[in-house]
């Protein structure tokens, strides 16, 4: 846990502008953060989302002073903290796993980063109350941490980390211990506390729904490297990589050659874009949700569509999945659940799509 003995700030400081630059860190032969550059500005919610091992974690332990970077700047509102400890910089960690005191009941637990800085007890005991007023827990100050459910647990947390005001906020898979519906409420609840506080945070994930619904801007990394900033939309909508595409929503993936001219020829199909990517072996990609299903399947089916066969169907929250097969391609529809007729398994229907909803990208090398 973060000490926060001589915090250099007072309370009620601002939130702070986070910029890191040129950070790498190795272990041994992995690069965990390779040459990773990133401003947050005050205020702004980022969330650090990718797979497992591609370097969240310890870009967020170097920002939080928990570890030095081998090379690179961590600068907070403009000053170069690389060197300075954890405990002395403006910034406190909600972890996945609380990191509370059992021993010390709920609002002692709030108390503790106050206590360190000798903060009086009136004042102590007003801005307790008013973090668990944020929290939506105010009666609970004097029980036991250990009596509380694991969501109050993590709320208790989060009052801790707020009570005294960092000018950053970094929460570590903070809502993952949580069951889904819990994990729900929470993810809207930190976003309005977020919100109201304007602290600068950053939330490292690998879940992308979490990331999408909370963040301002989210960092999409693979290997260490940032492969795209951006908003939930510009991610989702306009993936700069393939890597970006596959890993944020879902796709219908098909390959074929690029002509150069925004098209890409499959066997079965040929796929047309409203942007040009180079010529060569080419992926095409469509967001389930914008293939278009019709039983309409009279005259030839034509450029971005594909007749086929119905091969599941399956209810799936506020969509049905279709799934077809054509032509050796299987294809996934989803259709919202508007009380429109569905196609039934064996079905011949039509799949189509708008070029505007085309993704291409050249095949990466290894793939074929
Ligand atoms: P993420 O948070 O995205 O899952 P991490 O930052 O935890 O990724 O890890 C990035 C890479 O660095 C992984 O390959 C991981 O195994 C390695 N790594 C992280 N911390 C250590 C460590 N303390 N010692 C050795 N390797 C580490």
């Amino acid at each position: 846990m973060t000490l926060l003995t001589e915090r250099p700030h007072s309370p009620g400081s601002s939130s702070a502008d986070v910029e890191l630059i040129g950070l790498a860190k190795r272990y041994g032969g992995t690069v965990a953060v390779d040459n990773l550059s990133l401003t947050v500005p005050a205020g702004e919610f980022v969330a650090l989302l990718g797979p497992s091992g591609c370097g969240k974690s310890t870009t967020l332990r170097i920002l939080a002073g928990l570890e030095q970077p081998d090379q690179g700047q961590v600068r907070l509102s403009g000053t170069d903290v690389t060197g300075v400890p954890a405990h002395r910089r403006d910034i406190h960690t909600v972890f996945q796993s609380y990191a509370l005191f059992p021993h010390l009941n709920v609002a002692d637990n709030i108390a503790f980063p106050l206590r360190q800085r000798g903060v009086p007890r009136a004042e102590i005991r007003s801005r307790v109350a008013d973090a668990l007023a944020l929290v939506h827990l105010p009666a609970v100050g004097n029980q036991a941490v250990a009596g509380l459910s694991g969501g109050q647990q993590q709320r208790i947390a989060l009052a801790r980390a707020i009570v005294d005001r960092p000018g950053v906020l970094l929460l570590d898979e903070p809502l993952s211990a949580l069951d889904r519906g819990l994990r729900q409420a929470m993810q809207v609840e930190l976003r309005l506390l977020q919100q109201d506080l304007g602290i600068t945070t950053v939330l490292v994930t690998h879940d992308q729904e979490e990331a999408l619904s909370l963040a301002d801007r989210i960092v999409i990394m693979a290997d260490g490297k940032v492969e795209q900033l951006g908003t939930a939309e510009q991610v989702y909508d306009h993936p700069a990589s393939l890597f970006v595409a596959r890993f944020v929503g879902e796709q219908n993936e098909i390959s074929g050659d690029s002509d150069g001219q925004g098209r890409v020829d499959h066997p079965a199909v040929m796929v047309a874009a409203d942007r040009t990517i180079e010529a060569g072996p080419a992926i095409a990609l469509i967001r389930p949700e914008h293939v278009r299903v019709s039983d309409d399947i009279a005259g030839a089916a034509g450029v971005n569509s594909i007749d086929g066969i119905v091969r599941g169907v399956s209810i799936a929250g506020i969509s049905s999945a279709v799934l077809v097969h054509c032509r050796g391609l299987n294809l996934l529809a989803r259709i919202p659940r508007d009380g429109r007729t569905l196609p039934r398994v064996g079905d011949q229907i039509r799949c189509s799509w708008d070029p505007a909803h085309v993704r291409m990208f050249p095949t990466p090398g290894g793939e074929s």
